[in-house]
């Protein structure tokens, strides 16, 4: 039995998975079980960060399961402590709480954002305004938190006390930002719902209105966070800093991780016995996330994904078949004028480069690391299968 059959019989069929079997990665590159090299524009959806097998990274990961894997939250440990201070002090957060993934930092806001309206106000303020189009996560209570409705069917009863405000349109945020509200939720590039930036004076609103009212902002930066679009937080470039911040997918270069970052006013709200996680903040994840932290605030990394970023999206418009090339830093959408996108990923593969998409878009989540050199490689790739 071949892999592929192997896994197609005994994993749940909640993918639908490209036909190649992975087996190994170095860099930008991984490689199938017959020996072929792509390159990876996707990095694992965006959560190998630095590369396949980074070294620094691996070496860290690597002493820490020799030291110790993981022990419980009930104890202290130093790598998990030392994690949290770089982390929030890189970010200006008052502390934090780990978990394993994008949707369990949601939870774990949209919990925050409920208790702390509770222990101020009382019952009946729990509404989480979130925007159309958006992407929080698979559990139900950060599927009722998306704002699509392919997302809501199937699973019913859906946890309640959501609703969805048209991005970019602040008629609509105003018409809908009443009493029973308690936070708005928001990715500043919208990632699964097609790469789309949100506009400045859209995002400028919420905060404004959310401030007046005390009205928690929430950003999902769980795609957009660690560098990702070139500054260490994207709230960074729209000039904001969300009451609470979300994290994941390159946190930790590849392992399961999740954060979710108060800020002072409400760094106290989930205390003692409110919240918890096995596994979060496990031991070995947390020396990932140590390295990738110490690689991204490294003097001219951030710099150097902004200078990559623009040469790639230079390249990007010129191809033959672009309409337009969306997003942030190195998240990337690319709009396309005649092939699908899943037909460009399709063939991309076949070609030798891995490519993402979202919606109708082609997506590139490359890894940080990736040089100029690897990045001409890649696009001569795009330019043929385009
Ligand atoms: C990927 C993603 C999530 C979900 O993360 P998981 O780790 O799959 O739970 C949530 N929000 C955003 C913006 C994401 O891109």
């Amino acid at each position: 039995m071949t892999t592929q059959e192997k896994l197609d019989r005994s994993v749940m069929g909640t993918y639908g998975r490209f036909p190649v079997v992975i087996a190994s990665g170095a860099g930008e590159f991984c490689t199938d079980e017959s020996g072929r090299t792509y390159i990876d524009f996707g990095s694992g959806i965006g959560t190998s960060s630095l590369g396949y097998c980074n070294e620094a990274w691996t070496r860290a990961v690597c002493q820490q399961a020799q030291t110790m894997q993981h022990t419980s939250n009930l104890y202290y440990t130093k790598v998990q402590a030392d994690f949290a201070e770089k982390l929030c002090g890189v970010t200006g957060y008052a502390n934090v709480f780990f978990c394993n993934s994008g949707a369990e930092a949601n939870e774990c806001a949209i919990k925050l954002a409920r208790k702390y309206s509770f222990d101020r106000y009382g019952k009946g303020r729990h509404k989480i305004l979130t925007l159309h189009n958006s992407f929080h996560g698979r559990t139900l209570c950060t599927l009722s938190a998306t704002g699509q409705d392919v997302f809501h069917n199937y699973f019913f009863p859906f946890v309640e006390g959501f609703d969805y405000v048209e991005a970019n349109q602040i008629a609509d945020l105003e018409a809908k930002l009443d009493d029973t509200v308690c936070a708005v939720m928001l990715e500043y590039v919208q990632g699964e719902g097609g790469v789309n930036a949100l506009e400045q004076s859209f995002v400028d609103a919420i905060y404004e209105k959310c401030v007046a009212r005390d009205i928690l902002v929430i950003a999902d930066e769980v795609q957009t966070g660690v560098g990702r679009t070139g500054t260490f937080l994207a709230g960074e470039q729209f000039g904001h800093r969300a009451d609470v911040t979300t994290l994941a997918k390159g946190i930790a270069g590849g392992l399961p991780m999740g954060a979710c970052l108060a800020s002072e006013k409400c760094a106290k709200t989930l205390d003692r016995g409110s919240h918890g996680s096995t596994f979060g903040g496990n031991l070995v994840c947390c020396a990932g996330g140590l390295a990738v932290l110490e690689t991204v605030i490294a003097p001219g990394f951030l710099e150097s994904v902004q200078r990559k970023a623009a040469y790639f999206r230079e390249r990007l418009a010129t191809l033959p078949g672009v309409a337009s090339v969306s997003g942030m830093g190195l998240m990337i959408g690319i709009a396309l004028t005649e092939k699908s996108a899943a037909e460009v990923a399709n063939t991309a593969l076949e070609q030798g480069l891995l490519v993402l998409t979202a919606k109708d878009k082609v997506r590139l989540l490359p890894p940080l690391t990736i040089t100029e050199e690897e990045i001409e490689q890649g696009i001569a790739i795009l330019e043929k299968v385009l």
